[in-house]
């Protein structure tokens, strides 16, 4: 292990999540850091790795019994060299500050990917939205805003949605932010169409996945026609990433939540995908209903005494893990593997272990990594920064036009870095290895920050 890992590791040697994903890009620098000398003198690993700020707070509310409640807020400015901070906030009962310092390091080099100008940042708390009323909700991210709006603005810090956020979070964030700034401004991104959101937002996560993966296939002479696809999750980006799966011609056979996930050999079409759509963004349902309404699929139960996930371990040709970090481990690569799977692209951000990783990079499996793969979402809150910053709102037609060709550019820039470094092929060197370049080069350049 390198002596730049081993210190970031002795600061805080609790944070595995944070250290899995520094390592990853450290091992895929190795031939930039071996090839600029000065690189090294100027501690660029260890900068890269100590976040430029971070805030932590409490966040006191009174639920819908009068019970008073107490949650922790996080906002982390990880780096700010090539734009304000920009990353979504989580809310859910795992977020803690290694979680969101992975999240963090993830988004500067996913950021610097989407040609954009957005440096990286994430925030969130351990409130778990799951259960509560609308109007603890509310509640919750009114006081959560209430310490969170000094620290934020629209050429600061930028947050959007993540896990356990969407847009009625994105809605009470921004009401509370408007009331105690005196100001309309463009703070959030994910915000309503009607009040200063993006066409395209809710939908960009997924489609980009997709369109991704349709890049992948290019090199090989193939497309998604046809392709029988796992998704896992049933958030926004994995509804999006099966409605982009259906418009290219494939076919999605699962869809998951903490609790289970379900099998639908016939596959899932637009109709049953409106109904998916509306059990998640309206009534607030669980994945087990699909089961109940549509009979030809079956509900698989969570088992956490397995060692592996039986939703990777169904026939198909590609994966889109859209659910959470470390959903896929080694067992389950192998199994993608020998069910046929030859392209993986990632919604979620790193659902991989790095042990999977190894197996899809060896076994030269068309892999996109998620700083890649699910750039497509932060790339249209940038682009919902510059409609808001010139007041104007752009065509869906226009949006998905900017957002395919942005997945386009960052396609290119990973083949381009690996084939540079003589990696070709490899997706996750391309991807760290031109994140890197460009974010250091930025530093650089403003001197000792
Ligand atoms: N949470 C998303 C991500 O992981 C989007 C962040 C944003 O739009 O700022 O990239």
């Amino acid at each position: 292990m390198s002596e730049e890992l081993n210190k970031i590791i002795a600061k805080d040697p609790d944070q595995k999540e944070f250290h899995q994903a520094v390592r990853e890009v450290l091992e895929s620098v190795q031939p930039v850091l071996d090839r600029n000398i000065e690189y090294r003198k100027a501690k660029i690993i260890e900068r890269l790795a100590e976040p430029e700020r971070v805030v932590m707070f409490r966040v006191p509310w009174m639920d819908d019994t009068g019970t008073v409640q107490i949650n922790r807020g996080y906002r982390i400015g990880m780096n700010s060299a090539i734009g304000p901070y920009k990353g979504g906030l989580r809310f859910h009962p795992s977020v803690n500050l290694s979680i969101l310092k992975f999240l963090a390091f993830e988004q500067v080099f996913k950021n610097a990917l989407t040609t954009l100008p957005i440096g990286g940042g994430k925030g969130g708390s351990d409130f778990d939205p799951k259960g509560k009323s609308d109007n603890e909700v509310m509640r919750f991210c009114q006081s959560f805003m209430s310490e969170l709006y000094r620290h934020i603005g629209p050429n600061t810090d930028v947050p959007a949605g993540d896990i356990g956020v969407g847009g009625r979070e994105i809605g009470y964030l921004f009401g509370q932010y408007k009331r105690l700034t005196n100001e309309f401004s463009s703070v959030l991104t994910g915000k309503g169409l009607d009040w200063g959101g993006s066409l395209i937002r809710p939908e960009a996560t997924g489609y980009g996945a997709v369109y991704f993966a349709a890049e992948m296939l290019a090199t090989r002479n193939g497309s998604m026609e046809g392709k029988t696809c796992l998704v896992s999750g049933s958030g926004n980006v994995a509804q999006y990433t099966v409605e982009k799966i259906l418009d290219l011609g494939g076919k999605v056979v699962t869809l998951s939540d903490s609790s289970g996930f379900i099998y639908d050999e016939t596959g899932i079409d637009r109709e049953k995908l409106a109904w998916v759509m509306e059990l998640k963004e309206v009534r607030r349902g669980r994945i087990k209903e699909y089961a109940e309404k549509y009979p030809e699929a079956v509900y698989t139960e969570t088992d956490a005494a397995l060692d592996y996930n039986p939703l990777w371990n169904i026939k198909a040709d590609c994966a889109f893990p859209s659910a959470t970090q470390n959903e896929i481990n080694a067992k389950d690569g192998r199994n993608l593997i020998e069910n046929g799977v030859f392209l993986i692209s990632e919604g979620a951000n790193m659902p991989s272990t790095p042990e999977a990783v190894d197996l899809f990079v060896e076994r030269k499996i068309l892999y996109a990594p998620g700083k890649a793969a699910n750039a497509g979402g932060v790339a249209v809150s940038g682009l919902e920064m510059s409609q808001n910053a010139v007041r104007r709102a752009w065509t869906r037609e226009k949006v998905d036009r900017r957002l395919h060709a942005i997945m386009q550019s960052i396609h290119k820039s990973c083949v381009d870095a690996c084939d540079e470094y003589g990696e070709k092929g490899n997706y996750v060197a391309g991807a760290n290895i031109a994140g890197f370049t460009k974010v250091v080069n930025a530093m650089l350049d403003q001197g000792l920050v």
